[in-house]
């Protein structure tokens, strides 16, 4: 495949031997990025991409289905097993049409939800105003608290209270704690609105019993496939059976047309691998990692965002470092140490110039590295934040960054 690409498109080819490089060759902290294992990337560059399907197993549009069909039933009886859901729809083209897809399931243009802001380390598909989901629907947002970085579940209820929200939302994107899904539920129950978790950072962690569950307490999960779950990049939706028709007529023909089979087929293969053993150790991993990184940057006089983390990822604002989070993340980069600049809550300076940086252990624990290399990351960080324009010192820690990836190759590949 590699030689017909050369053959046919040496420019694109050569970017992505050259993408293959950097991701071999750097500590990517990003934490809704993974490393797809190889049977994942199979699947998802197999001659399925070529067939139409619109509708769901048994009751298609087109014909010639009976692979598809097959693929499609393994995908979701995975899916419902791994989760313990009674219900699965997995052609959601990502983490966004599965949102949104659930949103229209449940409910009207205009009505309102309740959900986390986007500045407090919600998502932006959580009805923030720029997007679809704050367009077609009203938000009331919540936040956490200045105090200890937790979610406000005061505000939550009082939220609820006042707006009375067909649904409440929760789930994160920068967000370092368990979330507690039996509080929320109890709110939606007190005000009769439905619970929907997005899980997409935290699913594969949740899939290796390293993270709560939501599904015991939500209505509707949402996720992607491609964060700490490390399939294709995809979404898929749970729910409990009496709103299975609705969340799949939302998906399809509401939201879209023909699901991605490729995709579909792959996402089947990543939740066979994350029904394994071995995934509930990486899940385990991640978070122990995560914890070992935490505590060593804390002791180097990181602020972290509610002092800790519980999860995969951590919040750091970088204001009593005196440095700007987006020149942090470009001094890291130089030295091969890949993270985004991100908001923390209540952050002074604007959103396209925050105050913190977001980092994340799920990549690298996928290339097997534990806490003697959290520890060695975290003093390298250390050193890079402290002389951000030391080009020499950022030269000697990326060769430092490029022999650990060596001894710790990325999977996949
Ligand atoms: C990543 C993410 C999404 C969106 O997923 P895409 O696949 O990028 O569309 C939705 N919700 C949360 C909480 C996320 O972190």
């Amino acid at each position: 495949m590699q030689s017909s690409l050369w053959n046919e498109d040496p420019e694109i080819a050569e970017l992505i031997d050259k993408e293959t490089a950097r991701q071999q060759d750097v500590l990517r902290l990003i934490p809704s990025e993974n490393y797809a294992s190889k049977a994942v990337m199979e699947a998802t560059g197999s001659i399925l991409t070529n067939k139409y399907s619109e509708g769901y197993a048994g009751k298609r549009y087109y014909n010639g289905q009976e692979n598809i069909d097959a693929i499609e039933r393994i995908a979701i009886k995975r899916a419902k097993d791994l989760f313990g859901a009674e219900h699965a729809n997995v052609q959601p083209y990502s983490g966004s049409p599965a949102n949104l897809a659930t949103y229209f399931a449940l409910m009207k243009p205009g009505d309102c939800m309740v959900s986390m802001a986007l500045p407090h380390g919600g998502h932006l598909t959580h009805g923030w105003p720029i997007t679809a989901s704050g367009t077609f629907f009203k938000s009331y947002q919540y936040g956490v608290r200045e105090s200890d970085g937790r979610i406000d579940m005061d505000q939550v209820e009082q939220l609820a209270k006042e707006h009375h929200p067909k649904i409440i939302v929760c789930g994160a994107s920068a967000y370092p704690r368990i979330i507690d899904f039996a509080a929320f539920k109890q709110i939606a129950d007190e005000v009769g609105a439905k619970l929907m978790v997005d899980m997409a950072h935290i699913a594969g962690l949740v899939a290796g019993g390293a993270h709560p569950s939501p599904l015991p307490y939500a209505d509707v999960v949402t996720t992607t496939t491609h964060k700490t779950l490390r399939g294709p990049r995809g979404g898929l939706i749970l729910c409990r059976k009496d709103l299975k028709k609705d969340i799949d007529r939302a998906v399809f023909p509401c939201m879209q047309g023909g699901p991605h089979n490729h995709t579909t087929a792959a996402i089947a293969v990543a939740l066979k691998e994350a029904a394994t053993d071995e995934f509930k150790a990486y899940a385990h991993q991640i978070v122990d990692n995560a914890k070992v990184l935490a505590s060593r940057l804390m002791e180097h006089g990181f602020n972290l965002i509610s002092g800790g983390t519980d999860n995969h990822l951590m919040l750091i604002d970088l204001t009593n470092k005196d440095i700007a989070g987006k020149v942090a993340a470009t001094a890291l980069e130089r030295a091969g140490i890949v993270c985004n600049a991100n908001s923390v809550p209540f952050d002074k300076r604007g959103p396209f110039d925050p105050s913190g940086i977001r980092i994340g252990t799920p990549a690298i624990t996928s290339r097997g590295m534990g806490k003697d290399e959290m520890l060695r990351l975290a003093d390298w960080i250390d050193q890079i934040i402290q002389k951000p324009e030391d080009e020499a010192l950022a030269q000697k820690i990326r060769a430092d960054v490029k022999a650990l990836c060596t001894a710790f190759p990325a999977p996949g590949f």
